[in-house]
């Protein structure tokens, strides 16, 4: 327990209302919740988002023209006229001591009740001349208040609640003076905020609400940015610890016959990337702890010799692999493909008059049936099938390993939790209390700091180069009829030099079903148009699984020239042959998908091209970002710049543990620092007992719904 006299904790701040200040009534009380705020706490973590420095600010004498500035005035008057078309523009004279500044807005007739007479305002905007007077035209406006001091807080108002910048930031202020007599309590250890050169947390929240200069603005900042995330890598890294010292594996022969004899007939040699990565999993093999690593690569990059490299690590020693994909047609390609790597394999057999017998491959998707069925399973319990690769049904309740070693889930974000969590059980049944080793893996790279964060829990590997030889895919925009006649051009010229092309369909949110239609639509339209007297296919998600089957077979076998589908075949297909790709309405699409797409062309040696249509009259960022770049790393940094960290993050990151002060986009060595920070602490005190303060405020500010979310993995 803490000392009831002792510092203030978190835990003590969430738990004295805001009542408890003198100025909030009732009234301001309800206000307060509706903006989220009830305690102490809250109040105290309603940091201001922006801060304007008095002392910084140009005067209005200083104001150039046409440049965009801050000036720090005072309203003299306001009047509403209405003008043409009954719009309503507010006129407002402002003035600071140096010269006169008027400010006009169009449509914002709530700006007369705003801005009375006397106030102090901050005005952001571009200055220019009107009828001889300085002027700005619906500039950003912040309201003051009377509040003193060089640097002013500018909090997030409402003017529905009628809750100012000026009040919260009062209120806040008289948080904080009643703070002082017993200190706000520290989680983080002294000797590790000396070493990471971290202030204080009294000091951080003083120096976040009231700061006398902007450094101490930017430490306090610092400071609590590395609060958040260091409090989330804390619960993550607690997590990948447990799970370690609870489990035991198998440590696998990392060396050995096989795994010599498969890298000698690689076709290709290994590039620098997946040597790495190969060795980091090995490295995690050859361990009694289980892996839980994620492996990145970008579409392309080579990430299916590396899964079987992985699975062969288990053969060796006598246990079996799985692969699960989240498809039937990728579980079958991965299953000819890995069949074709590992053809002419031997495994050793005491049974067998050789001493060794070939190496067993098996599918297991719901579309594998009867005897065929049943001879997989019984392989698979008897240990004879060395590699099983499939979809879903590997987890079904008649599955049986006789030792399942490694298992690998391609394409991992495709499956829950709980299906994940259902392969390793299903393994640990036939295993003697040892958890496999699970590698997952994903085509959507996204940035380092999302990665430590989302993903925290996991190690992370990452394939950050492509094979060599591949022709870097075009990637055009397409807008208008006299460009989309020549995209079609494109498209019989290269069918007529024996190549294949893709049409992706546009995206409809939410309804396979309208998503299907409109591909047969699509079809129609180019069978009969376009692409007429060209042999073209339809594949959508609506269709049964042994008719998707037939067209991808026709395709692959190049039956069909252009086939013309949804986002079905946005994973896993693999025909080297097709080179050209066109998404309809491509604007409908996120960055990540239509990275994917485009991966489905280019992977062969000619070189391919991607049309991005669509019918705006501009790109758009994310079609100009795909028109700029191939690689997914890049486009994963653009993607998070866009669409901001709520989306990554998930819904249930809308918490408390919100990531307030911290971005995943700026706070790459922050995020770093806290994980390392993380690590040593845990490492130290597994289950926190010497870190009482920093365990209660993650029980404080993680819900469970938090936990399960951040510990996914
Ligand atoms: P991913 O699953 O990461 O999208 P794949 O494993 O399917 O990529 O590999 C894509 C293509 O590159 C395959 O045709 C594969 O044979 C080939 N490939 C993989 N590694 C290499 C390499 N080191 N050198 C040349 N080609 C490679
Ligand atoms: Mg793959």
């Amino acid at each position: 327990m803490v000392d009831v006299a002792g510092p203030l904790t978190y835990r003590e701040l969430s738990e004295l209302s805001v009542e408890r200040i003198k100025s909030v009534g009732e009234k301001r009380k309800d206000a307060l919740e509706n903006f989220g705020i009830s305690s102490i706490l809250d109040l105290l973590q309603t940091y201001p988002r922006r801060w304007v420095d008095r002392t910084n600010e140009a005067r209005i004498a200083d104001i150039v023209l046409g440049v965009e500035t801050m000036v720090l005035v005072e309203v003299r008057s306001v009047a509403t006229r209405r003008i043409k078309g009954n719009r309503v523009m507010v006129n407002v004279n402002t003035g600071d001591g140096t010269g006169r500044l008027s400010l006009t807005f169009f449509n914002q007739p709530w700006r007369e009740k705003q801005l009375k007479t006397g106030a102090q305002i901050a005005v952001f905007g571009k200055p220019e001349m009107y009828r001889g007077y300085l002027q700005m035209t619906n500039p950003v406006v912040d309201l003051v208040g009377d509040r003193t001091g060089r640097i002013v807080p500018i909090y997030p108002q409402s003017e529905k609640s009628k809750l100012h910048s000026w009040d919260i930031a009062a209120w806040v202020e008289s948080a904080l003076n009643k703070c002082d007599p017993r200190g706000v309590a520290d989680p983080v250890p002294v000797e590790m905020l000396q070493r990471l050169n971290l202030v204080d947390r009294l000091s951080a929240l003083r120096g976040i609400h009231l700061p006398d200069t902007m450094t101490m603005r930017d430490d306090a900042r610092r400071r609590l940015a590395f609060d958040e995330v260091f409090r989330v890598q804390t619960m993550l890294v607690g997590r990948k610890r447990a799970l370690e010292h609870e489990s035991k594996a198998v440590p696998h022969r990392i060396t050995g016959p096989l795994i010599e004899r498969f890298a000698a007939s690689l076709p290709f040699p290994l590039t620098k990337a997946q040597q790495r990565v190969i060795d980091e999993i090995t490295s995690d093999l050859a361990k009694s702890t289980p892996m839980h690593r994620l492996l990145q690569g970008d579409v392309g990059s080579g990430k299916t010799v590396v899964s079987v490299w992985t699975l062969l690590c288990a053969v060796q020693g006598g246990l079996q692999g799985a692969l699960m994909a989240p498809t039937e047609v990728l579980a079958e390609q991965h299953h000819s493909s890995v069949s074709a790597l590992l053809d002419g394999l031997l495994v050793p057999d005491e049974a067998n008059l050789f001493g060794d017998r070939p190496l067993q491959v098996r599918l297991l998707t719901n579309k594998v049936t009867g005897e065929a069925r049943r001879n997989v399973l019984t392989g698979l319990a008897d240990g004879t099938v060395d590699i099983v690769i499939g979809t879903h049904a590997l987890i079904q309740e008649a599955v049986e390993f006789k030792h399942l070693g490694v298992a690998v889930i391609d394409e991992q974000h495709r499956f829950g939790v709980e299906q994940r969590a259902a392969l390793r059980e299903r393994a640990m049944r036939g295993a003697q209390d040892t958890m496999p080793d699970v590698l997952s893996m994903t085509a959507t790279p996204i940035p380092r700091t999302a990665a430590m964060t989302v993903y925290g829990d996991l190690d992370v590997s990452v394939i950050d180069e492509l094979p060599p030889g591949r022709t870097p895919i075009d990637t055009k925009w397409v807008n208008g009829p006299l460009m989309e006649a020549s995209m079609w051009a494109h498209v019989r010229e290269h069918v007529e030099l024996g190549e294949q092309a893709y049409v992706v369909c546009s995206l409809i949110e939410e309804s396979e079903k309208l998503e299907a239609a409109s591909a047969e639509e699509t079809h129609a339209r180019l069978s009969n148009g376009e692409l007429k007297g060209l042999r073209v296919g339809l594949l959508h998600g609506r269709m049964k699984s042994d008719e998707k089957e037939s067209v991808m077979t026709s395709f692959r076998n190049r039956d069909l020239d252009v086939l013309v589908a949804t986002t079905v075949i946005e994973v896993g297909v693999d025909v080297p042959n097709a080179t050209t790709m066109v998404v309809v309405d491509a604007d409908r699409f996120g960055i990540a998908q239509l990275h994917q797409l485009r991966g489905r062309v280019g992977r062969g040696a000619v070189a391919s091209t991607c049309f991005l249509q669509t019918s705006a009259d501009e790109p758009g960022p994310r079609v100009e970002a795909l028109v700029e770049s191939t690689n997914g790393f890049e486009l994963a940094e653009v993607d998070l710049a866009l669409r901001g960290e709520g989306t990554l993050m998930g819904a249930a990151q809308k918490g408390r543990s919100d990531l307030k002060l911290a971005s995943l986009q700026r706070d790459l060595d922050l995020i770093q620092m806290a994980r390392d920070a993380a690590f040593e602490v845990i490492d130290a005190d597994p289950t926190l007992s010497t870190h009482q303060l920093l365990r209660d405020e993650l029980d404080l500010l993680f819900s469970q719904e938090e936990e399960d979310f951040l510990f996914r993995g």
